[in-house]
C-alpha cells in the first residue's frame, strides 16, 4: 500500500477522533453549565469558605487565652513566691493578675462562642454537602442521555486510538511529522482525495495528469491549490 494510502486512513480516523472529542467537550460543558449544580457547588464553596474563616478565628483566640494564661501562671506564681515585699508592688501584681483573669473570662465567653459558631457552620456544611450530593444525581439523571452518548463516544474513542496505532506503523516519521504540520495549517485536514477530478477539500480542479500523479504509489501529490496531500484511490 502506498504512503498516501496510509496518509488517507490515518486522516480518516484523527477527523473521526476530532469529531468525537469536541461532541464529548461540548457535552462536558453541557453538564457543567447546568445551573442546578453551579449554584449548589457555589453554596457548598462559600460554607466551607465560613467554616475555614471561623476555624481560624478560633485558633486564633485559643491562641491567646493560651498565652495570657501562661502570663497569669507567671504573675500567681510571683505573687504567691513570697519574694515581693513591698505593698505597693504586691498591689499591682494583684491587680494585674485580676485584670488577667477578668480578660481570659472574656476571651473564653467568645471563644464559647465561636465554637457555637463553628457547630453551626459544620451543620450548615454537611447539610450542603448532602445536597450538592442530592443534585449532582439529579443532574446526572436529568443528563442521562447525554453521560450515555459521552460514554458511547469514549468507547469508540479507544477503539479508534488502537486503530490509529495501527496505522501509524505504516508510515515513515518524517512524513508523520510533515503531516501533523498540515493538519495544524489546515483547520486538521492534512489529506483530501480526489472528488470528481477535483480536490475534495478545496474544490480546486485537478488536471487528468495531476489525478494520475495521485495515484501514484511511490510519490506523494500535493493539491496546487491548497497544498493538502492528494490520495487518489
Ligand atoms: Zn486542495
Amino acid at each position: 500500500m502506498s504512503q498516501s494510502f496510509h496518509l488517507f486512513q490515518l486522516q480518516k480516523v484523527d477527523s473521526r477522533l476530532d469529531q468525537i472529542q469536541q461532541r464529548i467537550n461540548s457535552i462536558l460543558q453541557e453538564i457543567e453549565n447546568d445551573i442546578r449544580l453551579k449554584i449548589t457547588q457555589e453554596q457548598h464553596h462559600q460554607a466551607a469558605e465560613r467554616l475555614k474563616q471561623i476555624q481560624q478565628e478560633l485558633k486564633k483566640i485559643e491562641h491567646e487565652v493560651n498565652s495570657r494564661r501562661l502570663k497569669l501562671e507567671q504573675s500567681e506564681s510571683n505573687l504567691y513566691s513570697g519574694r515581693i515585699k513591698v505593698p505597693k508592688e504586691l498591689q499591682d501584681l494583684q491587680s494585674e493578675v485580676a485584670s488577667l483573669k477578668r480578660s481570659i473570662a472574656n476571651l473564653e465567653d467568645q471563644q464559647l462562642e465561636i465554637m457555637i459558631r463553628l457547630e453551626e457552620a459544620k451543620s450548615e456544611q454537611d447539610q450542603l454537602q448532602k445536597v450538592l450530593l442530592q443534585v449532582e444525581a439529579e443532574v446526572a439523571q436529568s443528563h442521562a442521555g447525554l453521560i450515555g452518548e459521552k460514554s458511547r463516544l469514549e468507547n469508540d474513542q479507544q477503539r479508534l486510538l488502537i486503530e490509529k496505532q495501527a496505522i501509524l506503523s505504516q508510515v515513515s516519521p518524517n512524513l508523520l511529522a510533515e503531516y501533523e504540520k498540515l493538519r495544524e495549517k489546515k483547520q486538521g485536514i492534512a489529506v483530501a482525495s480526489v472528488e470528481d477530478s477535483s480536490c475534495s477539500a478545496c474544490g480546486a480542479g485537478l488536471t487528468p495528469a495531476q489525478c494520475q500523479s495521485a495515484r501514484s504509489p511511490s510519490t506523494i501529490f500535493y493539491c496546487p491549490s491548497c497544498g493538502r496531500i492528494i490520495y487518489a484511490g
